[in-house]
């Protein structure tokens, strides 16, 4: 197997990178970016920050922040609107995914034309955008290191999935300085999110060795440090460690892909508004369970490495030990079911073959290493609930 590997030509990793990015738009020949972010990181000053460091270095700059969580097709084309008539040439992107997502999905339709869902996967994405540099405030999606973007289309009420290297950003720079600020339930949803995106890339079908390593490694952190982030939240040490093993985390899914919790998880984000880690976190446990007998070495070896197995047990036993950790870990981080979340259960249960279908369309499912047919997803649905 040849593996083709795809990150962002620069990464600046470290506490304090945030006041290097306007030395990058320089060197990404930015003159006028626009800065994508969110009312919450307007409110606290740090877009203005970045506008301040911005226009001292002789750029001017605009700043987006009309951004919402699980990004919108309609909030994506006020952006453009924005984009175009500021006469704007580059986009900094400034929060979690939502933020990283919209500015991808900005420069490619300003560069492209159309509707976002003329984009979804399988369809290709012809031309680049304008360059974009990505600075995470969570740990975290990954997205500033990734070739996808996630919006939900408003008319139809589906999260699309858009993928393709010209979505990668041309830059990211990954401060763990700015998630200092991340209150527990945000901590333990983007950092689950992360957790889940280093298991689905080492079990799915597309891992290569390079991706291997990087999950491996950020899995190992995310198991480890979660916790501490979660209870401490002021822990330099582990934030620090956390922002790192994110960034790993994505680059390893987004040349290894995600698998079934992720295909699963935008249908029940999309439907009823749970936030992306936290829906993830609802779904991890069963799926493992699900998946386990295609590839018991596998994710013996995510046990072993998380942990929470001996390296003398027999994969089974460590198999097993990984679901039983799965479903503590969420208990120690308080994540609902989708019943306690408050959803009302005739809807969840009226869409859970709607959800199934479009977790089948999504590609991801079939990534994994036991590929499902529709009737073993809402089987999963369903023990999910409560
Ligand atoms: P988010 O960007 O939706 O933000 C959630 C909330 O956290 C917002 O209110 C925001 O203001 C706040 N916030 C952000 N940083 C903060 C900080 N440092 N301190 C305090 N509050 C802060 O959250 P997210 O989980 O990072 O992103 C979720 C989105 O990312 C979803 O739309 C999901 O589909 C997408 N996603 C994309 C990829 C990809 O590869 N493109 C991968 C995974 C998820």
């Amino acid at each position: 197997m040849i593996a083709e590997i795809k990150i962002p030509p620069i990464l600046k990793i470290g506490g304090g990178a945030f006041a290097t990015v306007a030395a990058l738009i320089h060197r990404l020949r930015g003159k006028r970016p626009l800065i994508v972010t969110d009312p919450f990181l307007m409110k606290t000053q740090l877009a203005e920050r970045l506008a301040t460091q911005i226009r001292d270095a002789g750029l001017s700059c605009e700043i987006f922040h009309e951004t919402v969580p699980d990004p919108t097709t309609a909030v994506v084309d006020a952006g453009v609107r924005r984009f175009v008539e500021g006469a704007h040439d580059s986009l900094v992107s400034l929060g979690g995914g939502s933020p990283i997502d919209t500015a991808k999905a900005i420069g490619m339709l300003a560069a492209n034309g159309g509707r976002i869902r003329d984009y979804r996967v399988p369809h290709e994405i012809p031309l680049a955008g304008p360059p974009h540099l990505a600075i995470p405030t969570t740990a975290g999606t990954g997205s500033e290191v990734t070739r996808f973007t996630v919006i939900t289309d408003v008319e139809r009420g589906e999260k699309l999935l858009l993928a393709g290297d010209t979505l990668l950003p041309s830059a990211a720079v990954v401060d763990y300085e700015l998630t200092l600020s991340m209150p527990a339930r945000l901590t333990a949803d983007t950092g689950t999110d992360s957790l889940t995106h280093a298991i689905e890339a080492f079990v799915s079908r597309k891992a290569n060795p390079f991706t291997d390593a990087l999950a491996l490694s950020a899995m190992k952190t995310i198991w480890r440090e979660l916790p501490t982030c979660f209870h401490d939240p002021g822990n330099v040490k582990a934030r620090e460690a956390m922002m790192l093993a994110a960034t790993q985390a994505g680059m390893a899914f987004s040349n290894a892909s995600v698998a079934l919790v992720h295909g699963m998880s935008r249908p029940l984000g999309a439907h009823f508004h749970i936030p992306h880690g936290l829906s993830n976190a609802m779904l991890l446990p069963a799926v493992t369970a699900f998946s386990a007998e295609a590839s018991l070495e596998r994710y013996a070896e995510c046990a072993r490495t998380m942990g929470v197995a001996q390296a003398q047990e027999s994969d089974q036993a460590a198999v097993d030990r990984l679901t039983r950790a799965l479903y503590e870990r969420n208990a120690e981080l308080q994540v609902p079911s989708p019943k306690q979340f408050g959803i009302v259960e005739e809807r969840y249960f009226a869409l859970i073959s709607t959800m199934a279908a479009q977790a089948l369309a999504s590609g991801s499912p079939q990534n994994n290493p036991r590929i499902p047919t529709a009737e073993e997803i809402e089987f999963i649905y369903r023990q999910a609930w409560q």
